[in-house]
C-alpha cells in the first residue's frame, strides 16, 4: 500500500469507529508526518521505564501515557521498527493493531480504549533497525574505554525508540526511570544527575511540556563540570576540561539572551559533548544541548553553535513549529536570535561575518535547488516526503534574512519589543506560519502602518529583491588578499595573524575559479591548512582540495581520516557533494564503504542519496 492510501485507510477506520462527530475538536492541525489523531485522543504525560542493554544493543521497557480522550474508542501512536509486546489500558490488557509500515512514517499503533480510560501502557523493545539510536563501540568514543549511546529525535525519529504521538504539536511532560550498566551515566532532556549512581539506575523528570522530538537520552562514561550555577558541561574524561574551557561564556550567553527576549524558562542550560559521529552540530534538547566535538576548536571560535542551541530555548522549544512544513519558524528565528546574542557578546563585526557566511550558504542552496524552486520557499509542503528534506539553508538562512530585513524595515527597537512579546504570548505552544503572519500583521506591521512583502518572502521561491544587504569590513580585507594572491601567488603572513575562524573560512571558500593546484600548494606550505586542528577550516579546505584536485601534503589521507572519524552531516555531505560535482564518485564510494558504519542514520541516509549508494 502506498503512503497516502495507508494514511487515508487509518483515517477512515478511526472515523468509522469513533462516535465523536460533535465532540471532535480542531485544536490540532492536520499533520502529514504523524499517524496520530490528537483531536480524538491525545497523550499528555509520559512515564518511561526502560532498561538499556549494551550487549544486545536494545532498549526494553514500558511507556505509560496519561491521555485525554475526546470520546474516542481508539488512540493512535506512531511506531517505527519497534517490537510491541503488549498494550494495557488502565493496567488491563487491551487490543491493538499495527498498520503496514510506511518507509518514512512507520506504523500506526492503534490501541483500543474506553471512554473513561485514563492511561495506556505499551511494552516494547527497540530493534536493530531503530533509526534514532546510535550505539557506539568503545573505540568510537573519545576515551575508547566504554560504549556510548545517544538518540537523535528530530524530525520524526523518536517513534523509533519510544511509541508516541510523534508530532511537534503534541506536548508532554515526562518522567523516566532508566537502567544502564553500572559504570555509565545516563542524561536526558530533563533534570539531570551530576554524578554516577551506584546501581546504574537514573530517575528523570521533565516538568515543562515539550514536543516528542525533544525527548532525548545519552549514556556513556561521562562526567559533569559546572560553568556557573545554572550552566555546565558533560563530556568524557579526556574531553571535559577542553569542553569546559571552550564553553566558558555559557552563563554570559544566557544573560545576553535573557536581556534580549525575556527570562530563560528551563532552569538549567547544560551541554553534552558527544563522540564525533553525532550527526548534527548541536541539537537543542531542552535543558541539555547535545553537541558535536567538532566545535571544540581550542580558541572558543565556534561557540556561535552554543548561542544557536541556547536561542532554541525560545524559538523551537518554547514556541514550536506546528508541522515540519513550518520548520523555518524554528530555525530562521533561531539564527536571527543567535546572531543577536553573538552581536551583544562579541560585537557587530563578528555577527556580520557569521551572517555573511550564512548569506553565501543561502545563495549556494538556492542555486542547487534551481530545478526544484518550490523547495526554496519558507513554507514547505513536505507531505509524502521525509521532513529531513526541509532541513537545509532555506529554513535557516532565508528565514534569518527575512527577519533581518523585517528588523531593518521597522527598526530594531520596535522589532525587539515585538519579538519579546511574541515569545511570551506563545510560550509552551506551537505555531503555524499562518498564525505567525496574522500575529505579525496585527502587532507590528498594521500599528506602524508598514507595508511589507511577507507573503512573497514566505510563499514564493528564491530571495526577494528587498533582502537586506549584509556587509563585513573584515571580509572585504580578506577578499582583497584573495584577489592579490591569485594574481601574484605571494603569501602574506602578516595579514592572517589575527584572523578568526570565520575569516579563514571565508578566505578558503572564495578562491576564484581559475585558482591553481600550485597556488593551493603554496598556501598549504605557509599555513598548513591540511593539518588544521580546527574542523571547520579543515572541512572547507578539504572541499577546495577536491574541487581543485589538489593532492599535496597527503591531503587525500587526511580527508579519508576526517570522513571516517566525523559523522556531522553538514561536514560529511559537503565533502561527498564535492566529490560528486567533480566526477569523483568512485573515489567517494571507496571512502564511504568504510566510513558509513560510523554514521548515524540521518547522515547515512543523506549520503546514500548523494552518492546513489544502496546497501
Ligand atoms: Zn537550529
Amino acid at each position: 500500500m502506498n503512503k497516502r492510501l495507508m494514511i487515508l485507510g487509518s483515517a477512515i477506520l478511526i472515523l468509522a469507529s469513533c462516535n465523536c462527530k460533535q465532540t471532535v475538536s480542531d485544536k490540532y492541525e492536520i499533520e502529514p508526518h504523524s499517524h496520530a489523531k490528537p483531536n480524538q485522543a491525545v497523550i499528555t504525560h509520559l512515564d518511561l521505564d526502560i532498561n538499556v542493554d549494551f550487549e544486545k544493543e536494545i532498549i526494553k521497557g514500558k511507556a505509560t501515557y496519561k491521555i485525554e480522550n475526546n470520546d474516542s474508542k481508539q488512540i493512535i501512536l506512531d511506531s517505527k521498527y519497534l517490537d510491541i509486546e503488549k498494550v494495557e489500558a488502565d493496567g488491563v490488557a487491551t487490543d491493538f493493531t499495527l498498520s503496514t509500515p510506511d518507509e518514512v512514517l512507520g506504523s500506526a499503533l492503534v490501541i483500543n480504549i474506553m471512554k473513561n480510560t485514563k492511561t495506556i501502557s505499551v511494552y516494547y523493545n527497540t530493534t536493530d533497525k531503530t533509526e534514532a539510536l546510535q550505539w557506539l563501540k568503545p573505540e568510537q568514543t573519545a576515551d575508547k574505554t566504554s560504549p556510548f549511546l545517544f538518540t537523535q529525535g528530530q524530525a520524526i525519529l523518536t517513534r523509533t525508540w519510544i511509541p508516541i504521538q510523534d508530532s511537534p504539536q503534541i506536548r508532554v511532560t515526562y518522567n523516566a526511570t532508566v537502567k544502564v550498566p553500572n559504570n555509565l551515566m545516563a542524561v536526558m532532556s530533563a533534570e539531570n544527575p551530576k554524578e554516577k549512581s551506584a546501581d546504574g539506575v537514573y530517575n528523570f523528570s521533565m516538568k515543562q511540556k515539550i514536543s516528542p522530538y525533544l525527548i532525548a537520552i545519552a549514556i556513556g562514561d561521562i562526567e559533569y563540570k559546572a560553568v556557573s550555577e545554572r550552566t555546565g558541561v558533560y563530556a568524557e574524561k579526556s574531553m571535559i576540561e577542553k569542553a569546559h574551557y571552550e564553553f566558558a561564556d555559557m552563563e554570559k550567553m544566557v544573560l545576553a539572551a535573557e536581556g534580549l527576549y525575556g527570562k530563560y524558562d528551563w532552569d538549567q542550560f547544560d551541554v553534552i559533548v558527544l563522540p564525533p559521529s553525532f550527526p548534527f552540530g548541536g541539537m537543542e534538547n531542552p535543558r541539555l544541548t547535545f553537541a558535536t566535538p567538532t566545535v571544540i576548536a581550542g580558541d572558543r571560535s565556534l561557540t556561535s553553535l552554543i548561542a544557536h542551541e541556547l536561542a532554541h530555548s525560545w524559538s523551537g522549544n518554547l514556541v514550536t513549529n506546528s508541522t515540519w512544513d513550518d520548520f523555518w519558524m524554528n530555525e530562521g528565528f533561531t539564527v536571527y536570535f543567535e546572531t543577536r546574542i553573538m552581536e551583544s557578546l562579541y560585537g557587530k563585526d563578528r555577527a556580520n561575518m557569521l551572517a555573511l557566511i550564512g548569506r553565501q550558504d543561502l545563495a549556494e542552496q538556492v542555486e542547487s535547488f534551481k530545478n526544484n524552486p518550490e523547495d526554496t520557499k519558507l513554507k514547505l509542503s513536505l507531505e509524502g516526503r521525509n521532513p529531513d528534506d526541509g532541513m537545509n539553508s532555506i529554513a535557516y538562512d532565508k528565514g534569518y534574512l527575512f527577519l533581518r530585513t523585517l528588523e531593518e524595515t521597522v527598526g530594531r527597537e520596535k522589532f525587539d519589543v515585538f519579538l519579546k512579546s511574541y515569545f511570551k504570548k506563545h510560550a509552551f505552544s506551537t505555531i503555524t506560519t499562518e498564525k505567525f503572519i496574522k500575529y505579525l500583521n496585527k502587532n507590528l506591521l498594521e500599528p506602524n502602518k508598514i507595508d511589507f512583502n511577507t507573503e512573497e518572502w514566505v510563499y514564493k521561491p528564491g530571495v526577494p529583491s528587498n533582502a537586506s544587504v549584509i556587509k563585513s569590513d573584515k571580509f572585504k580585507d580578506v577578499s582583497s588578499y584573495i584577489a592579490e594572491f591569485s594574481k601574484t601567488s605571494v603569501v602574506n603572513t602578516e595579514i592572517v595573524k589575527d584572523w578568526t575562524t570565520q575569516e579563514w573560512v571565508y578566505f578558503v571558500r572564495n578562491f576564484p575559479k581559475n585558482f591553481t593546484k600550485e597556488q593551493m600548494s603554496t598556501l598549504d606550505k605557509s599555513y598548513d591548512l591540511t593539518n588544521s586542528g580546527n574542523s571547520y577550516i579543515a572541512m572547507v579546505w578539504y572541499e577546495q582540495s577536491i574541487n581543485f584536485d589538489y593532492r599535496g601534503n597527503d591531503v587525500d589521507a587526511k580527508i579519508k581520516e576526517f570522513l571516517t572519524r566525523v559523522g556531522r552531516r553538514w561536514y560529511v555531505s559537503t565533502l561527498f557533494k564535492a566529490y560528486k560535482t567533480n566526477d569523483k564518485v568512485e573515489e567517494a564510494l571507496e571512502i564511504y564503504k568504510e566510513s558509513r558504519s560510523n554514521y548515524h542514520s540521518v547522515t547515512a541516509n543523506t549520503i546514500d542519496d548523494i552518492l546513489g549508494y544502496s546497501k
